[in-house]
């Protein structure tokens, strides 16, 4: 036997005492397992349903891929988790920047998480699209909520187009309900068509305004007003109390004169202060009413039905447009055809047509 190599580094450790891991060892293993290799499709479902944020994430992060594998995966995970979806109230949230749909949305979860409800945000973004930044649904905007462990904070996802983001926020949907969230709010900003899609995947569609500002300096098309359940009049505080007061007054009148809902509800107009944390209980007793009325007059379950319907025709309507203009040959010969309309060679009618004559010989 040799003599015991002497260790003249200072970095060399002796042996010791044992000490127990700095670290979560279960964690790191989740984590690891999560990055490296994706899980079966069994084990995101069974791991979702139990609650798990981190295989719920990573499935959204999959609905949001632009990788065909990851798009396959995701459409295994969430037709699975379909079944367990549902159970839900959805609330749609729009407003202009500025209103204070962060600031609500933040003291809003707060109170109901401590009812005891599981609340998801998600947000539709159209801006972000554009500029791939997403102005909503970002977790710093609500430093409470997101330290709640009830509740769930997604981002907007980005894409090309607003049907393509609200498919990945409507997949997102059923996979935060199959996780066990009961109150799903979707955030959208209140300008361009985002409403629209908004409106048609949520129970009860809430409108923030300010008083004192014009509809148009809110940007707030009457489209929108009439989509409303409830229109809630922000930043009631300080001296704009009265005018928010007034203006609540006014919307309900204003709102008498509209033809009822086929829900029967009569949309309501209510004030509160999101800063001061006031009113904000007697929006969800809004909607607790509402709800109570929709579920007794199976409203509810028809909406969500109708609801489907417009999505799956939306979907469709989307692919055969992508399938379309993304063809090697239209996308040779519509540019040309266009400059035969410029030159008056051909009218606007005509050119459609020979350019869908064409596509129809081809998908034959
Ligand atoms: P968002 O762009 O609609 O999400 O609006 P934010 O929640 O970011 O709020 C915009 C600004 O309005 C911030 O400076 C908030 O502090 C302020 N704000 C939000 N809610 C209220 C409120 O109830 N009263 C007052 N006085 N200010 C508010």
């Amino acid at each position: 036997m040799g003599k015991k190599k002497k260790h003249t580094s200072a970095l060399h450790e002796v042996d010791g005492v044992n000490q127990p891991a700095s670290t979560n060892e279960t964690s790191i293993q989740k984590i690891k397992l999560t990055r490296n290799k994706l899980p079966s499709t069994l084990e995101f479902v069974k791991h979702i349903l139990k609650g798990d944020r981190i295989y719920l994430s990573r499935a959204i992060t999959l609905i949001e891929s632009t990788n065909s594998k990851h798009k396959g995966k995701a459409s295994e995970i969430v037709t699975a988790c379909l079944p367990h979806a549902n159970n839900s109230v959805r609330i749609g949230i729009t407003g202009v920047p500025g209103v204070g749909k962060s600031t609500f949305i933040e003291v809003f979860g707060k109170v109901l998480t401590t009812l005891g409800k599981k609340v998801a945000v998600l947000a539709i973004d159209p801006s972000s699209s554009i500029n791939r930044g997403s102005i909503l649904g970002d977790k710093t905007r609500m430093p409470e909520l997101v330290k709640d462990k009830n509740a769930f904070i997604r981002p907007s996802p980005s894409g090309k187009s607003l049907g393509g983001v609200a498919q990945k926020t409507r997949e997102t949907i059923i996979l935060c309900e199959a996780a066990g969230f009961d109150t799903i709010i979707i955030e959208t900003v209140g300008v361009g068509q985002s409403e629209i899609a908004v409106h048609s995947m949520v129970d009860f569609f809430l409108l923030l305004k300010l008083a004192g500002a014009g509809d148009e300096l809110q940007g707030i098309k009457r489209g929108i007003i009439e989509m409303a359940d409830a229109i809630v009049i922000n930043k009631a505080d300080g001296t704009n109390t009265k005018q928010a007061e007034f203006a609540k007054a006014e919307f309900s009148r204003a709102l008498h004169l509209y033809p009822l809902k086929k829900s029967t509800w009569q949309p309501k107009v209510t004030t509160c202060s999101a800063i001061e944390d006031t009113g904000i209980d007697t929006v969800w007793k809004i909607i607790e009413t509402y709800i109570e009325l929709t579920k007794s007059t199976s409203y509810f379950e028809e909406q969500r039905n109708e609801q489907n319907t417009f999505w799956v025709l939306e979907t469709i309507n989307e692919q055969l447009k992508n399938n379309f203009y993304n063809h090697s040959e239209i996308k040779k010969i519509l540019p040309k055809v266009l400059q035969q309309v410029q030159i008056h060679k051909l009218s606007p009618f005509e050119a459609a047509k020979k350019v869908l004559t064409t596509y129809t010989k081809l998908s034959k």
